[in-house]
């Protein structure tokens, strides 16, 4: 390389074509982090892009791109997925899947001892729409510090037994907040739980100052091509959180309902003994499955939750 270049520009910045991690996206411009440095870049979305829904870029993203200016590219191409995240928008019969982020390794599914109740039904909900996209589920308790008759810990036993990660965390006291970073190191996290939960405040536990950046929301913006709050947010550690704000529920269309069964590890060493061998588990003869859980061999929470899946399967 020359000695003699322009250095009106850094020379990393004048031609060159980088690799990065899409953080964020509006209507037609993305915010890329450069892999090389952690620059930021704001990436315009070429024409080809930008016109098929599908080949838009999502927060996550892996993408080539090509320095256009100090601060400035334009998006090349988007490596291939390993995950893509979906979730309902719309009402009623108008409800579509919505993807919204890519390449997420991890899902913590965040409950709280109290306030709001605890509902297992979501955990295992989440638990199967994670493993059925390979998505590594840990479920995180938090508000311990509420939990003072340990109904909850009790609860959440069942889940560790089954060999699920768990972790439980307070954003009040500080308590499990080591761990759950532990966790999200050196990968791309997604939070998910209801509202109240306390989401946010295990973020601004794991990141001093972290402040929730929002958009304002025009008339412009509501149309068609709505953007989504979708970012990502750096840890100290080096993980990547996506951040959504409000409650964001993963659901399970992916998933056809002979399939749901085997994302229960504790069914699998009897449903091979099912009369049946595409048997539900439900109301079949010689269900071995069924079988396990009167003789209290397989938790009747999960059997129970189990059922309210394939219940309400692909029902908004
Ligand atoms: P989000 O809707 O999931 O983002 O939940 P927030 O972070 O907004 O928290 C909801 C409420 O729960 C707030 O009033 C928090 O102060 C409270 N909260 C969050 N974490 C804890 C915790 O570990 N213990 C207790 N006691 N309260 C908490
Ligand atoms: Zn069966």
């Amino acid at each position: 390389m020359s000695e003699k270049q322009n250095h009106s520009v850094p020379p990393k910045v004048s031609n060159g074509e980088r690799t990065g991690i899409v953080a964020s996206r509006s209507s037609r411009l993305c915010e890329v982090w450069s892999d090389e440095d952690r620059s930021v870049f704001k990436c315009a979305l070429r024409g080809k892009l930008w016109e098929e829904e599908g080949a838009l870029p999502l927060v996550g993203d892996r993408v080539r791109f090509r320095v256009t200016g100090p601060g400035q590219g334009a998006i090349e191409e988007i490596f291939p997925r390993k995950t893509v995240l979906c979730r309902r928008v719309g009402e009623g019969s108008r409800t579509r899947q919505h993807r919204y982020c890519a390449n997420v390794n991890t899902v913590v599914i965040v409950v709280a001892a109290k306030a709001p109740p605890l509902r297992p039904a979501l955990i295992d909900r989440l638990l199967v729409t994670a493993q059925a996209e390979r998505i590594d589920p840990v479920i995180c308790l938090n508000k311990v510090d509420l939990d003072n008759d340990g109904e909850a810990r009790g609860i959440l036993r069942v889940y560790s037994d089954l060999g699920y990660k768990v972790i439980e965390t307070s954003a009040l006291t500080g308590e499990g907040i080591e761990s759950l970073a532990e966790v999200l190191q050196d990968r791309l996290s997604v939070f998910s739980g209801h509202s109240g939960v306390g989401k946010t405040s295990l973020l601004k536990a794991l990141i001093p100052g972290f402040n929730r950046r929002t958009r304002p929301v025009s008339k412009r913006s509501r149309g068609r091509h709505a953007t989504t709050e979708v970012y990502l947010v750096r840890l100290p550690n080096g993980g990547l959180v996506v951040d959504t704000p409000g409650f964001r529920e993963f659901t399970v269309w992916g998933v056809a309902p002979q399939d749901i069964g085997s994302y229960y590890p504790e069914f699998l060493p009897f449903a091979g003994s099912c009369t049946f061998n595409n048997c539900l588990h439900v109301h079949e003869p010689g269900c071995a499955v069924r079988e396990a859980v009167e003789r209290g061999e397989i938790s009747e929470l999960r059997y129970r939750n189990y059922l309210r899946l394939l219940e309400t399967h692909g029902r908004p």
